[in-house]
């Protein structure tokens, strides 16, 4: 493939959280590169982060997560508007339920975050409108969590990113090409012809399967539906609840200032081939996973769907993301299956394999696209599906 153009050192595919974070962090580490950042729809965000609530929960089961989520927050809460520290609460109705708080709790305070359990009264004091108290039987605080903007830390990347001369082109990608010596020399696009590029970053989220069809190793990314509602709008208060969770039933709830929103885990698992946009048509079943879910409100909020929305946004088979050099594709690299929770810290880890840094070798190998070499593909997107009703449970992404 000719092309008269200069090549781009790194050609980063996907504008999303994550694709901008990496376009940010790399820009800022290589002045003299040539980047460019491309999305087939710059504006507006049709990927998962423009519809992202932002639950930021750091703890997870997973140290791995908990380290990203951490480093991502630390980044998040240095972007104006990006990150409101509101906190976090989990809660028990049962217990077995209280059993697994008490090791979270145990597990997050090893670990170095703030956490406390707290009686079910102080829990409905600090989220009236979200919690029936009588329901609770344990409550766990975490307060150094909060509520990310995606939509607004994605465009401070995008606009940082921009000013250090990174080049942003909207662009459909068709596919990835490959020189005579199997190496990458570009991408091709629907719109914009051959775009030549040293190094390619797959940051394209639950469309990021489509553009690796013909490798050996599975890459199991499965997109799924999700049900979220935003309530009636209402006075906003001073201070924000922080959001909330039912791990016990997969339910959660998230005070966003003028309204409340719902989203909940508590139905079959439904893998979804997204089209232009990570939403979904909704499926009818949804709406009675919404009404069990407002069984726990406080039927004083008067918390009913304003809008109701099917996200989609992607599962794996252990739930961490797939993050590192793609195998059998030299100089393709992927960034997927990563949440807002985890953002910031992955992209910054990724930029670091690129510029050759020493990096965490268990994080590398936690994360390898490779990692399920060998195994079937069937199997694993089974598998990754019947994760979506245990996201809360075992080394889940903590939504
Ligand atoms: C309803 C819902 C609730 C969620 N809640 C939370 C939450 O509370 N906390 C949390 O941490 N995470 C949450 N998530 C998950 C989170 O939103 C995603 O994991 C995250 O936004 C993924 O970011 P991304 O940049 O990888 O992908 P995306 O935001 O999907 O971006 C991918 C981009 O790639 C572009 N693209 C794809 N293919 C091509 C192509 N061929 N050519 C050009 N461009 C292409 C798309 O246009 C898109 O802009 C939620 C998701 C949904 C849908």
């Amino acid at each position: 493939m000719q092309s008269t153009q200069e090549p781009a050192d790194i050609a980063v595919i996907g504008a999303g959280i994550v694709g901008s974070a990496l376009a940010y962090y790399l820009s800022n580490n290589n002045k003299t590169k040539k980047i460019i950042l491309v999305d087939r729809s710059l504006t507006p965000l049709n990927g998962s982060t423009g519809h992202a609530p932002g639950f930021v929960g750091q703890y997870n089961d997973s140290a791995i997560l908990t380290r990203l989520a951490r480093d991502t927050v630390q980044e998040y809460t240095t972007i104006p508007g990006g990150f409101d520290t509101i906190g976090g609460i989990e809660l028990a109705t049962s217990q077995t339920g209280a059993e697994r708080l008490q090791r979270r709790y145990d597990s997050a305070r090893a670990a170095g975050l703030p956490a406390e359990l707290i009686s079910p009264e102080e829990a409905a004091r600090m989220a009236p409108a979200l919690i029936k108290k009588e329901d609770v039987t344990s409550a766990l605080y975490f307060a150094s969590d909060g509520a990310a903007s995606a939509t607004c830390i994605t465009r401070f990347y995008q606009d940082e990113a921009r000013a250090r001369g990174v080049e942003c082109i909207e662009a459909d990608i068709t596919g990835i090409h490959k020189d005579g010596n199997g190496r990458v020399d570009g991408v091709n696009t629907g719109t914009a012809g051959f775009i030549p590029a040293k190094t390619v970053i797959l940051a394209t989220g639950i469309w990021a399967p489509e553009l690796l069809p013909n490798i050996d190793t599975p890459i199991p990314i499965v997109p799924v539906a999700h049900p979220y509602m935003y309530g009636p709008y209402h006075d906003q208060k001073k201070v924000p609840s922080p959001w909330i969770r039912w791990p016990d039933h997969h339910v959660y709830a998230r005070d966003h200032g003028p309204f409340y929103g719902l989203g909940s885990y508590n139905h079959a698992p439904v893998a979804q081939e997204p089209k232009d946009t990570a939403i979904g048509e909704w499926i009818s079943e949804f709406d009675n996973t919404l009404k069990d879910a407002l069984g726990f409100i406080p039927p004083e909020t008067g918390l009913t769907p304003r809008e109701t929305f099917n996200g989609i946004f992607s599962m794996t088979p252990d739930n961490l993301p797939l993050v590192g050099e793609v195998p059998g594709l030299e100089g393709v690299y992927l960034a997927a299956a990563v949440w807002v929770t985890h953002a910031a810290g992955t992209a910054r880890f990724l930029c670091d394999v690129l510029e050759g840094k020493e990096v965490d070798g268990e994080i590398k190998r936690g994360l390898d696209p490779g990692r399920f070499a060998g195994r079937d593909g069937k199997t694993l997107r089974k598998v990754a599906l019947g994760g979506y009703n245990e996201i809360y449970r075992v080394g889940g992404a903590e939504l």
